[in-house]
């Protein structure tokens, strides 16, 4: 089982969602080459236990799963993108994982242990995800190969920090060429020039967090520089092909193609060698 986890910094709603549905339907239709199933975690750092209970003016609508799940939107972002199925599991919140952590402490799982956050909530996410990220999710019933990981909430909050550990021990779980990260960052724009600064920050931030992302995308208004991209590299300490831009576009359903323009399947095949999936199947 491979990862990418699409991570966020700078502030929220700056297209993580869009950046991992895409991201997830590149890799699913990867040239045509090899056959890629793929499914799709969420985590939201909120005490809320679903999204069922939220006001909609204040998340967005409430997505309603097969299962009766009631969920993040983003859920339904990855059903259409990638044209499969979640299961309500498909969204970790705080909530549910700290509900999860205490039901088990309850039953006596922890022998008499003194629970905490490290290492009993943090195993619980990684156990959480390893055993959803094998659900399969489309219509083949087959267990999916990647299994994109959306954190929700911005690296560096108070709520995601348990989240950012977990998968900073995930990384090391899975073994070196299954786990890749995308860091999504934010390129202001004042006046005439393209401010690199936050970026700079949030990749400072995550790297504090113990986190290395392999690929910077950077939402801005308008397309990234060349100046800009190079600054980023070289104060990020990543080459220019690390940093994808991510402008505005009149519909998301063209992002995925801003990625793949970039090389964003070549980066991630690098990083996961895609060919090695067992049952990669050669189309061409
Ligand atoms: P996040 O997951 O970081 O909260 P989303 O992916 O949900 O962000 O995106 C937030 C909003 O921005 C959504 O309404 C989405 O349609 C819009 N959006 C995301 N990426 C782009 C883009 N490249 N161009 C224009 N709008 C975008």
């Amino acid at each position: 089982m491979k990862y990418v986890l699409v991570s966020g910094g700078v502030i929220s709603g700056i297209g993580k969602g869009t950046i991992a549905s895409s991201t997830g339907l590149l890799l699913k239709t990867i040239g045509l080459k090899i056959i890629v199933h793929v499914s799709s975690i969420k985590i939201d750092p909120y005490m809320n236990i679903d999204a069922g209970l939220m006001n909609p003016l204040e998340h967005g609508e409430c997505f309603v799963l097969d299962d009766g799940g009631e969920v993040d939107l983003d859920l339904g972002n990855y059903e259409r993108y990638l044209n499969i199925t979640l299961t309500r599991d498909s969204n970790i919140t705080t909530g549910k994982i700290y509900q999860h952590v205490i039901e088990r402490e309850r039953k006596g799982d922890y022998l008499g242990k003194t629970v905490q956050v490290v290492p009993h909530l943090t195993d619980a996410v990684q156990d959480w995800i390893e055993r959803v990220a094998r659900i399969p999710a489309d219509d083949s019933k087959e267990t999916p190969d990647v299994c994109i990981i959306e954190l929700g909430g911005t690296v560096g909050d108070i709520e995601s920090a348990p989240f950012i550990e977990a998968m900073r021990q995930l990384k090391r779980r899975v073994g070196k060429g299954n786990f890749a990260q995308i860091h999504v960052s934010l390129v202001p724009v004042i006046g005439s020039e393209q401010k690199t600064k936050p970026t700079q920050q949030a990749i400072r931030d995550v790297g504090r967090a113990g986190l290395v992302p392999d690929l910077i995308a950077c939402r801005c208004d308008q397309a990234l520089e060349k100046s800009t991209t190079d600054k980023i590299a070289m104060f990020c300490q990543v080459e220019p092909e690390q940093v994808l831009a991510v402008h505005d576009v009149i519909t998301t359903y063209h992002v995925p193609l801003l990625l793949q323009s970039q090389g964003i399947i070549e980066a991630l095949d690098s990083i996961l060698n895609l060919a090695t999936i067992p049952r990669s199947q050669k189309l061409v």
